[in-house]
């Protein structure tokens, strides 16, 4: 038999090294070629409209359409300057890739002829029949249209011939349909909130902005390799496979040398994701064999959302011009380490002051542990949502596997800043009264003032650590859209921030010093937040003992863990900051269970498919060969001679028939398992049926192929092996 995957091998590895875009310029010079950024909004709009658009980006005023149709006229000539045909309007549904509908700059000139059009309103709302887009309920089909509506603080680009124009995606009666409404609102609510408070240390303060710096996680594979893999093809992760002998074990991967062919590709995609304006920083190999990383510097949180969407096609896209692809599954590998997409999270003022890491002064320690702690409270207070936010069908199997944050959020803060906020929650009332100005604050906690905090001081297993200027959120996973863990941070900090200020304000109301009032209730606040402080190891059982005690959720079921959108607190939250309304939470509560379902269903079909249609039969072949085997010897040989020369195949007979019988016998029960869970109407009990009844005979079920993989005849096997597949040539 000719073997399909012995073809692609060689294939692959014939592969001839690719041309690569290398730009005679240096990448300052081509950073954001193809943005319409602040430089080119003051090269094509008049003044006054460059001016009324900076008001708009920066401060949040009204866009009138006036304005926009003249901003519309100045994107239109740099864009049909740069060889544009159409324009699209580029959204994030509630699915997890990007949506766009290209509509050509043309409109007939009314003289028989067409003309290049642009308006205004083109750019800043449409109409795409958007009846495919999950809604939850909100759009019922008979009112398909939601709209989309243009957000001028993330800049149009360009990618090949056409404009892309960031934009919100909404319901005719305004609920949001996507991630960046309720981003955009998150980061409103951080703003008015970090902002007043701030206002205790830094009265000069007008705006605090959320910043995120993400590094995302990525395997690569060969193009002809993944092309005889269905299970990677479809569910984007391998449903069997037995380990490679050699995997992760050596740690000689990390911070290893790339790979030509991998280094090529990295080259190209940073130099087209520069020219998108995406500043790209970092590159290096992760752990696991054909694991990399990209991470840019860090932007503004709504801004770097749009960077890593676009980031996320662009590495597809790239990797298949490389003859790779591009896996962004949180564990395409069983055994070695999967994909996260850590989120380096912060706050900074308008002024430059970032909130998150120690201050000059006194006065600047204060403002920063505050901060610090407040984050901690709304982490503790929500930590249950933190974890809804980020659980996934597929993030769940990278969740407290192989070096990933465990599915319990807590807090590492490291040594110094453990010590401070001890040194803080001990201090008595007798000390407080005796600071009244920085000087006494100065003494009274001497770390503070010239406090540096060390950043190497790192816990690897905390899903929510301190950096020494930032916290970084580990648990995000690498295919998400990292604006569901934005939304819910930066809601809960900024309720947080806004309760804090209540209490504050109510001690300043009853002539307590204001300093004074703030570390009286950063004292109480310390003492709350211990149950989400833990700095030993995440990956411990005695930790998820502990975790227990401490009443964190330890919930594992995904989508069970989804319930905590709508739990009281929850939706409290939300509307309290103006956020989402508990019907859009329940709408995508709606949508969440219905995907989890719905990767389950496929995953379980492809698996069936594998295991019936590959696997089986092969093992089936291979044993008839042993058994023919069997007959040959006993016909040459005398009887005794034979049995005793054939009792190793007979041995390895009667184990092919036990596990193929076991595959057999357990993918009929999953189909049937499979049928019950589909007759089910509500998606929340579908959703835990799949969870609870469906998915576990994969692991069972693939236990028995993986060590048919180790019996049958390598050359017969179809499916490219772990080894084949993570060690590129
Ligand atoms: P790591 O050691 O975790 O790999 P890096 O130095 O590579 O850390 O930084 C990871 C990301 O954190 C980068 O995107 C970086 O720009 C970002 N980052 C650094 N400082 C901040 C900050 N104050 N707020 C948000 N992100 C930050
Ligand atoms: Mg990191």
């Amino acid at each position: 038999m000719a073997n399909l995957r012995f073809n692609v091998v060689e294939k692959a590895f014939e592969k001839k090294a690719l041309e690569i875009k290398t730009p005679e310029e240096r990448p300052s010079e081509y950073f954001g070629k193809y943005v319409f950024n602040q430089q080119k909004m003051f090269q094509y709009l008049p003044l006054d409209v460059y001016t009324k658009l900076r008001d708009v980006i920066d401060n949040g005023s009204y866009l009138d359409l006036e304005v926009a149709d003249k901003v519309a006229a100045g994107i239109k000539k740099w864009a049909i300057s740069m060889g544009v045909t159409h324009c699209t309007h580029w959204f994030q549904p509630l699915t997890e890739g990007t949506a766009e509908k290209h509509d050509a700059f043309l409109e007939h000139d009314y003289k028989g002829g067409m003309i290049e059009e642009f308006t205004g309103k083109e750019l800043v709302q449409q109409e795409p029949d958007a009846s495919s887009f999950p809604s939850g309920g909100i759009r019922c089909t008979f009112e398909a249209r939601g709209y989309s509506a243009w957000d001028p603080s993330s800049p149009v680009f360009i990618i090949g011939d056409t404009l892309m124009i960031p934009t919100i995606f909404i319901s005719y009666t305004g609920e949001a349909l996507d991630y960046k409404a309720p981003l955009k609102k998150a980061l409103a609510a951080v703003n008015k909130a970090a902002t007043e408070v701030c206002h205790y240390f830094n009265p000069e303060v007008k705006k605090v902005q959320a910043n995120l710096g993400w590094e995302q996680e990525y395997f690569l594979v060969d193009e002809g390799l993944y092309a005889a893999r269905p299970d990677l093809l479809l569910t984007g992760r391998s449903l069997m496979g037995h380990d490679s002998a050699k995997n992760q074990q050596m740690e000689d991967h990390y911070f290893g040398a790339i790979p030509t062919r991998v280094a090529e590709f990295m080259k190209d995609l940073e130099i087209q994701a520069l020219e998108l304006g995406i500043p790209c920083k970092t590159r290096h190999n992760e752990v696991a064999p054909n694991q990399f990383e990209l991470a840019p510097i860090y932007e503004e949180c709504n801004l770097a959302v749009d960077h890593n969407m676009l980031i996320m096609s662009l590495m597809r896209k790239v990797a298949r011009k490389h003859g790779f692809r591009c896996l962004l599954h949180e564990k395409p590998f069983k055994g070695i380490n999967g994909s996260g997409k850590h989120c380096n999270w912060s706050l900074a003022t308008d002024n430059g002051i970032l909130l998150h890491a120690p201050g000059k002064d006194a006065l600047g320690s204060l403002r920063f542990i505050t901060f610090v702690v407040e984050t901690l409270m709304a982490v503790h207070k929500h930590n249950g949502l933190l974890k809804a936010s980020i659980m996934s069908a597929s993030n769940q199997h990278r969740l407290g596997a192989n070096e990933a944050p465990p599915a319990i959020i807590s807090s590492f803060l490291g040594k110094q800043l453990t010590e401070v906020l001890k040194k803080i929650e001990t201090s008595t009332s007798d000390t407080m009264e005796t600071i009244k100005g920085k000087e006494k604050l100065h003494l009274d906690i001497p770390q503070i003032p010239d406090l540096s905090i060390d950043n190497t001081d790192r816990n690897r297993t905390s899903p929510f650590a301190f950096t020494g200027n930032r916290f970084e959120f580990r648990a995000v996973g690498a295919q998400a859209n990292c604006a569901a863990a934005m939304i819910v941070l930066n809601t809960a900090v900024a309720e947080a921030l806004t309760d804090f200020k209540a209490r504050v304000d109510q001690l300043i109301a009853k002539g307590i010093d204001q300093n004074a009032a703030i570390l009286d209730i950063l004292r109480k606040d310390i003492k709350a937040i211990k149950p989400i402080h833990f700095e030993g190891n995440g990956y411990s059982d005695e930790w998820k003992a502990e975790a227990q005690k401490r009443g964190l959720d330890c919930e594992t079921s995904c989508p069970i863990i989804y319930d905590n959108y709508l739990s009281e607190s929850s939706v409290k939250m939300f509307e309290d900051m103006n956020v989402m309304k508990k019907y859009e939470l329940e709408a995508r509560n709606e949508i969440k269970w219905d995907t989890f379902t719905k990767k389950i269903q496929i995953e379980a079909r492809v698996f069936g498919d594998l295991a019936m249609n590959h696997v089986i039969p092969i093992a089936t072949r291979y044993q008839s060969m042993l058994i023919d085997n069997v007959h040959k010897v006993a016909d040459i040989f005398a009887k005794e001679e034979a049995q005793k020369l054939n009792a190793d195949n007979m041995a390895l007979i009667s184990k092919i028939s036990l596990h193929t019988s076991y595959i057999i016998e357990h993918v009929h029960k999953m189909v049937e398992a499979r049928k019950v869970a589909n007759k089910v109407e509500d998606t929340r009990e579908k959703a835990i049926l799949y969870h609870d009844k469906v998915a576990p005979f994969f692991e069972s079920i693939r236990y028995h192929i993986d060590k048919l993989e180790l019996i049958v005849a390598d050359d017969m096997w179809t499916l490219p092996k772990y080894r084949e597949l993570l060690f590129i040539r």
